[in-house]
Formats: C-alpha cells, sequence, structure tokens
C-alpha cells in the first residue's frame, strides 16, 4: 500500500454549508429553462459571488440573454489545469403541478433542498464554485489552475460547451470533471447518442394497382430492420455494454387506398467511447444509398450529435477522484455509469482529455416534477471539489 501524505480533509462549518445552500438557492430563482434559456442572469450571479470570494472570473457572453462563464483559481503554471463544468440551463417543468414551486427554492427544515435544477444540475455548479472558493479562501496555490466552466445550452444542443471547445477554452486543461448528478458516485464513461431521420419518397398511386407506385412506407421498414440488425463493429464496452437502436418515430402514408409516396422516421442510436460517430454516419449512408431504388429515393439526416464520454477506470484521475471522495465520506467511494449524455460529449472526444462526472443528486429526479437534492450530499459535494485538487496535482497545499 502506498503512502499517502495525510492532510485534515477539507470540512464546511455552519456558516459556510449555509452560504453555500444560500448560493444554490439563488441559483434556482433564476429561470433558465431551456428553451430559450437566457442564463446570463445565472452567470452574473456567479461572476460576483467568484470575484467577491477571490476567484477570477470573465463573463463570455454569447447573445443579450445568454453567457458562459470562466473561473479561475491561478495555479502556479507547473502542471496544466483541472477543469470543473456545469451548466447553467435547465429542461422545462412539464405538466404535473410541483409541491413547491419550481423557482421557490424551498429549503425543508430536515434539510432537503426543492427546485428545478436543484439536482440538474444547479446545486452541482454551486458544489464546485464553493468548492473552489474553500481553496481560494485557504491561500491554496495548486500546480495547475483550477477552473470552473459554466455554460448554456446542454440541455438542448450543448451550444455553450460547443463555443467554449471552439474559444480554447480546453487549451492547457489536463483534466475535466462535470458535477452532472450522480449520487456523488464517479461515472468514468457514458454512452453517446447520435439522432438520425431517415426519409423515403415514392411515388403515390392507387392501392389497387401497387405496381403502378413505390411504397415509400414498405421501403423504409426495410431499410430500419437493417438500421436496427447494425453491426457497429466494435467489442461490448466494460462499463457501458453495446451501442444499441432504436426506432423513436414513424409517420408515412395518408389514406389506405394510395400507396404512400413518403414516410419518414426518427431513429435513436446510442454509441460507446470506440465508436466514432464520423466513421458511423459514413457507414450508415452507404447502407442507405444501398437500399436505393425501386422508384424510391432516400435521405439520411443527423438531428443530433453528442459522442460517448470514456475514461479508462484506471486513470489517475479516476483514482484520484476515489480518494478524494473517500475523505469526505463515511463509505468508499462507488462507481456506476449513467443514461444521459453531457458537456463531456461536446468537450472530451475531441481534446482526448481525461473526463469523469460526480455530482450531487438522485440522477432519477433529474427532469422529473418536484426536483430535490439533500443539503448534506451538497455539503459533501463542495468538500469533494475543495479536496479533488489536492489528490490530482500530488501534494499541492500551500
Ligand atoms: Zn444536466
Amino acid at each position: 500500500m502506498s503512502h499517502v501524505e495525510s492532510t485534515a480533509p477539507t470540512t464546511l462549518d455552519a456558516d459556510e454549508a449555509a452560504e453555500l445552500v444560500e448560493l444554490t438557492r439563488a441559483l434556482i430563482r433564476i429561470d433558465t429553462i431551456n428553451p430559450p434559456g437566457n442564463e446570463r442572469a445565472a452567470a452574473e450571479l456567479l461572476l460576483e459571488r467568484a470575484r467577491a470570494w477571490g476567484l477570477q472570473a470573465d463573463l463570455v457572453p454569447l447573445s443579450d440573454n445568454r453567457a458562459n462563464l470562466d473561473i479561475r483559481l491561478p495555479g502556479d503554471g507547473s502542471e496544466p489545469a483541472l477543469m470543473y463544468c456545469g451548466h447553467l440551463d435547465t429542461v422545462p417543468l412539464g405538466e404535473e403541478s410541483w409541491t413547491h414551486g419550481p423557482h421557490e427554492a424551498h429549503l425543508d427544515p430536515d434539510g432537503v433542498l426543492w427546485g428545478r435544477g436543484a439536482v440538474d444540475m444547479k446545486g452541482g455548479v454551486a458544489a464546485m464554485l464553493y468548492g473552489v472558493a474553500l481553496l481560494a479562501r485557504r491561500s491554496v496555490r495548486p500546480p495547475g489552475d483550477v477552473r470552473l466552466l459554466a455554460t448554456i445550452g446542454e440541455e438542448v444542443d450543448c451550444a455553450g460547451a460547443r463555443a467554449a471547445l471552439e474559444q480554447g477554452a480546453m487549451d492547457e486543461v489536463g483534466q475535466l470533471v462535470i458535477a452532472e448528478p450522480t449520487g456523488m458516485e464517479l461515472v468514468a464513461a457514458h454512452k453517446g447518442a447520435l439522432f438520425l431521420e431517415l426519409t423515403a419518397h415514392g411515388r403515390a398511386a392507387h392501392a389497387a394497382m401497387p405496381e403502378q407506385g413505390s411504397n415509400a412506407i414498405s421501403h423504409l421498414i426495410r431499410l430500419l430492420e437493417r438500421v436496427e440488425q447494425f453491426d457497429f463493429g466494435v467489442d461490448e464496452h466494460p462499463l457501458l455494454g453495446r451501442p444499441t437502436v432504436s426506432i423513436g418515430t414513424i409517420t408515412g402514408g395518408s389514406v389506405v387506398n394510395i400507396v404512400p409516396d413518403h414516410c419518414v422516421a426518427q431513429v435513436d442510436v446510442r454509441t460507446t467511447p470506440d465508436v466514432d460517430h464520423a466513421k458511423l454516419v459514413q457507414r450508415l449512408e452507404k447502407l442507405v444509398g444501398a437500399h436505393r431504388g425501386d422508384g424510391v429515393e432516400l435521405e439520411l439526416r443527423v438531428t443530433g450529435d453528442y459522442p460517448a464520454v470514456g475514461t479508462s477506470p484506471d486513470h489517475p484521475l479516476v483514482t484520484a477522484a476515489d480518494r478524494a471522495l473517500s475523505s469526505v465520506s463515511d463509505e468508499p467511494a462507488s462507481r456506476t455509469t449513467v443514461s444521459y449524455f453531457s458537456d463531456g460529449s461536446i468537450l472530451q472526444p475531441p481534446t482526448g482529455v481525461p473526463t469523469l462526472l460526480c455530482g450531487p443528486g438522485d440522477p432519477n429526479l433529474a427532469h422529473q416534477t418536484n426536483e430535490r437534492v439533500q443539503v448534506s450530499e451538497l455539503v459533501r459535494a463542495a468538500r469533494f471539489f475543495a479536496e479533488l485538487p489536492g489528490h490530482v496535482f500530488g501534494r499541492s497545499r500551500g
């Protein structure tokens, strides 16, 4: 067993815990339902807090009401940065009524905080910022910068992460941790998603003489069967299993006695990190091309492209996170997988930066009515984000 320098793990006193909860509540009170997002007010709130707590912070406006935020605790420059990342937008509210208003940020006396974004992921963003602020407060100067990238738009198109990547936000980043809700378990890999739209254009005819038409529905069904059985040519991933295909919608035809000249299907493909999306699309285009004919034209359109994220479970980032998590919890760190994708799909595959998801909140409550998080879990998360740099960078405490 290797010797690990023992330092007392970060704790939050009662005032600090209250400050963290107030930060989370302030974020929940700002409506950032996406669409349209309007995340700028949330970014400005974090900007003001970050500066007050001694951190560098820059607003990165992307439109009138939308802005990413880049927060930084400067290191001494001897190692690449550790970057935390979280999105500021939330999903809409749904039809059911809430026990407490979704933007009231109701706090139960027994320590449960309610509201849209409590789990996904204003709680995680607040915990990351507070963790970094604790380091600043204790005058820690790590070997590498500790950064927090707060993004817009993750719930719709990852527009904030895409813009940040283009603007060079990932340059000189050595590792990435995203506080999406994982119940504070470690997620080293998640699937990607590729959304496809397949359209068949045939030729209408009287159904009594189908041979005079080209049936778009029959044709597309035959193609879809092939897509469902598609051989991705990759091994089973140890954590994520195999890629999957699900046909989500199909519409076509107008009335029973006309051979349909039009049919559209939407297909959801979930991929593992070994699947290169660009090559996959090329292979699918070939498959589609091979099915053209008999008077039917086929089109393939990609409507969503979010590659998988995968970091080896033995990577030093993962083992550092194991240690950091164990130091702030009575139980050993545990690992899990999640079914959603994240900004990691945009930031990791083109850069190869090791990426981990770990954040407060039950992932099953994300996107749900009555979304809520335990205050004790927010506190544990903030402690984790304060501890992690010490384990990632080695002996870095000032
Ligand atoms: Zn999320």
